[in-house]
């Protein structure tokens, strides 16, 4: 698709240094819209979550939701910003068809939120992203782009308008521009979103489904000569919608600027889209300038003044958050930093977590999540959390084998069954007869077979060559269908062949 010409990202370091900046969009979890009573409930028919505030009608007035305030609060504590004391909202104004008044309700230079960091590691650097302010504004609402074949407005015969979504609180986090990562630069992007993203979630104000749009991010990025202080021209890919595809965008940008710049041309300031399909961007519209909105505070609102003893509660009353729990599990757990990163990366904190609460070992929790249950969740496709076997069952197959009731072999087979719906643990074992054989006459008749199965291995282990009695092992958990527990056979072949 793509006529854009590229150069091999290893390249790309090895002459320009890149700078990457990102917003990001989080769609807040209120009951109600930013400046009405209306829903904010996700997939609704279209324009049936709306009234004259957020159509826009003349003569209608909008009253800030106080919910919305305190989850950007919130976020901003969590990020170390400063919180404003005094601060309005701003008209930026702009005619988009999905902004019925004209305007959007913004904050410009008086941001709810201002400053403050979050550090993210990247194979096992640690990089620190400044954040220049978190704000609070309206969203707008959906364009339906109808009869093209990709959805955009180019080819549509014609466009729909669901405002459901119109003045919905949206945050945005906007970092400053964050040089020095290098080839790291697109692994950076992704660990930095996903570290918000487990902010937020962790803090509860929104339930950052990328793939709903509820967490959206514009990638910038320039490049500048290697050992050239001046930044270059940025772009800026807009509503990058999954972390797979922030860490695309900026890879797909760096090859593409630098071809640009290879070739002796210019990087034009504008918007990109990113695509899915091919990994690529295309250029959307030239950029406005600040300049062009036409700012001005809201003259509809009063200004915001947070109480500092209120903002203090809301300080002391944070929730853990995800980097001080992944230190605290890790010296709880006494793993290493990479095992660690391993845990976070597949995703499989939470469940480890609960199943060390249900009684689990630390290591025979991991050991299972990541190893077997890891392979599943990949083979069909989906999350760990998501897979049909609860933290309290892992909790209970592993002490199901810490019993010697079954042995790690036979607890797959358990874990088959609990994935299949048959029921706990403890239900598999019994329904399938799946229990580790004890030294039973069946067992003994087991035996029995194998050593009249094999004189010749009988007489090397006469003979001296006792490791030759694995042969024999072997046989009997062969018949036993691995039932058996392997030390009691070795056992009991023992004292059959050598005592007598
Ligand atoms: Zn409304």
């Amino acid at each position: 698709m793509s006529t854009d010409r590229l150069v091999d990202f290893d390249e790309v370091t090895t002459r320009y240094e890149p700078v990457i900046g990102l917003e990001t969009h989080v769609e807040l979890g209120t009951a109600s819209k930013m400046f009405c009573g209306c829903s904010t409930t996700f997939g609704a028919e279209p324009n049936t979550q709306t009234c004259p505030v957020c159509l826009g009608l003349p003569g209608s007035l909008p009253v800030a939701n106080a919910a919305a305030i305190e989850a950007t609060i919130r976020i901003g504590l969590a990020l170390g910003s400063r919180i404003a004391t005094w601060c309005r909202f701003a008209r930026k104004n702009y005619f988009y068809p999905d902004i019925p008044k004209g305007y959007q309700i913004s904050q410009y230079d008086e941001p709810l939120c201002v400053g403050g960091h979050l550090d993210v590691q990247v194979d096992g650097e640690t990089y620190r992203v400044e954040i220049e302010r978190v704000h609070l504004e309206e969203d707008t609402g959906k364009n339906l782009h109808v009869g093209g074949a990709t959805g955009r407005i180019h080819g549509a015969d014609h466009s729909l308008i669901d405002y459901n979504r119109a003045g919905s609180p949206l945050v945005e986090i906007v970092t400053r521009p964050v040089p020095g990562a290098g080839a790291k630069a697109p692994e950076v992007a992704r660990a930095y979103v996903t570290e918000l993203r487990e902010i937020i979630q962790t803090l509860g104000v929104s339930d950052v489904r990328m793939e709903q749009g509820s967490l959206r991010c514009d990638v910038n990025l320039s490049l500048n000569p290697v050992g050239d202080l001046e930044w270059g021209t940025r772009s800026e890919t807009k509503n990058v919608n999954s972390l797979r595809s922030v860490e695309r965008s900026v890879r797909y940008e760096m090859r593409r600027q630098a071809a640009v710049l290879d070739d002796g041309g210019r990087i034009v300031q504008e918007t990109r889209h990113f695509h899915e399909d091919t990994g690529s961007t295309s250029s959307g519209r030239s950029k406005e300038e600040a300049t062009d909105y036409r700012y001005f505070p809201e003259p509809d609102l009063v200004p915001i003044a947070p109480d500092p003893a209120w903002v203090q509660e809301l300080t002391d009353t944070l929730p853990e958050l995800p980097a001080a729990r992944r230190a605290r599990l890790q010296q709880e757990w006494g793993i290493s930093d990479t095992e660690m990163q391993w845990l976070a990366n597949a995703g499989a904190l939470g469940v480890v977590e609960r199943t060390v609460a249900a009684g689990a070992s630390p290591a025979d929790a991991r050991k299972w999540w990541l190893g077997d249950l890891a392979r599943r969740a990949n083979e069909a496709g989906t999350e760990l959390a998501e897979l049909a076997v609860t933290p309290a069952e892992v909790a209970e197959l592993v002490g199901l084998v810490d019993a010697g009731t079954i042995n790690d072999k036979l607890a797959r087979q358990v874990l088959d069954g609990v994935l299949a719906g048959q029921g706990s643990p403890a239900q598999v074992v019994a329904a399938q007869g799946l229990a580790v054989m004890g030294e039973s006459d069946e067992l003994a008749a087991a035996v029995e077979a194998a050593i009249a199965g094999a004189p010749d291995v009988v007489d090397k282990v006469r003979g001296g060559k006792v490791q030759a009695l694995g042969a024999l092992v072997g046989a009997v958990m062969k018949t036993t269908r691995g039932k058996a527990d392997a030390a009691t056979v070795k056992r009991m072949l023992e004292e059959r062949v050598l005592s007598s």
